[in-house]
């Protein structure tokens, strides 16, 4: 077999290696089924097995409690940036925390149907830190958060008391990565291509009584309510995806589950963080108390180094540090697939380079 090389892309990202092993072991026949999941239809009892399994395990990973549906949807975190306004929207007020770019975009998407508050921002300091006080309108039907900044590298470490208004929550980037308690959320959603499987498959975790309140031009496939009555079939589903994401989510359950993988992150990370604060060429820009565990940014300050640095990485198999156009500089994307090995072989590249380039 060829080598594996470390891949720190931000998404789509690692899927560990013994998952994509079963899953090559299983592609042209699905174990007694004589025919690969991709072919199966998905109203067939052999792929329900599989669906529901898979709701099971992240229904256990995450202890969802039953109140809250969980949806396999597509169309990407984005489109949710459109269903949230959508389905929760009844007086039309909506409050955003303006913390990164997927966030500015989640709000400037909902201005289309909401009055929409900026309940805190930290665009004006180019995104360097979570903001920990907020203006939340008491009579608003939502909050919205990102819990994690995937491009420019926080996240937040409180979540946010918003009171009888319900919580939304763009996770793309740190679900399953430390525990969060749902019961907290009013909705969770989360595109599957960072921290659960492949591209082309969207979790969302909605608690019962926010469904139903829709508005009428919601399109049929962005309602939770239909989906949820459908039980995320309402046309087909994404079924290959949807199956991955099972052997993510069972791999993760062998693991430990969310608080062991949470041990393994902070220390992942914290072999970076510790190696960047002493480094005399390399800086963090995110600020301490806010740094992310799956997303960490770094630069030099100056932009061939930069560039220079990129490169030397990848010649040693360490591939996709190049941090978002957007913002330059690296990103090293340390999702729960990422092996300890590969944040190791990060600092010691990063060490060498910082020697050669005194
Ligand atoms: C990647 C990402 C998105 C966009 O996800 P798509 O699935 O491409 O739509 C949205 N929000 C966050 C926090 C992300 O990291």
């Amino acid at each position: 077999m060829e080598e594996r090389v470390y891949n720190f892309s931000a998404g789509p990202a690692m899927i560990a290696e013994s998952v994509l092993k079963k899953a090559a072991d299983e592609l042209v026949c699905y174990p007694g089924r004589g025919m690969s999941v991709m072919e199966m239809s998905h109203r067939s009892s052999m792929y329900i097995e599989i669906f529901d399994r898979t709701k099971a395990l992240l229904k256990e990973l995450m202890n969802v409690p039953d109140d809250y549906e969980i949806l396999f949807l597509q169309g990407g975190a984005t489109l949710q940036f459109s269903a949230v306004p959508l389905n929760l929207l009844t007086t039309g007020k909506a409050d955003y925390v303006d913390s990164g770019n997927f966030a500015h975009l989640a709000a400037e998407e909902a201005r289309k149907y909401a009055d929409v508050h900026i309940a805190a921002s930290s665009r004006e300091d180019t995104y360097t830190y979570v903001p920990d006080t907020f203006d939340w309108r008491p009579d608003a039907d939502y909050a919205y958060i990102t819990t994690n900044n995937t491009i420019y590298g926080t996240r937040y470490t409180a979540i946010p008391d918003t009171g009888k208004v319900p919580l939304v929550a763009d996770m793309s980037s740190n679900i399953l990565s430390e525990p969060f308690d749902v019961t907290k959320f009013g909705v969770i959603f989360a595109g599957a291509q960072k921290n659960i499987g492949p591209a082309g498959l969207c979790i969302v975790i909605v608690r019962r009584d926010l469904m139903g309140h829709e508005d009428p031009k919601c399109p049929k496939l962005m309602s939770w309510a239909l989906e949820s009555k459908n039980d995320s079939m309402l046309n087909t589903p994404n079924t290959y995806g949807i199956y991955m994401a099972g052997l993510g989510f069972e791999w993760l359950r062998d693991l430990g589950g969310v608080n062991a993988i949470y041990e393994q992150n902070k220390y992942k990370a914290g072999l970076l963080y510790d190696y960047l604060d002493q480094s005399t060429l390399f800086k963090a820009p995110a600020r301490r108390d806010c740094r992310s565990l799956m997303n960490v940014t770094f630069v030099t300050g100056d932009a061939d180094k930069d560039a220079a640095f990129v490169k030397y990485a990848a010649k040693n198999g360490l591939v996709n540090l190049k941090g978002h156009r957007s913002v330059g500089g690296m990103r090293a994307s340390i999702y729960n697939a990422m092996p300890v090995e590969g944040v190791k072989k990060l600092v010691e590249v990063m060490k060498a380079f910082e020697k050669e380039n005194a």
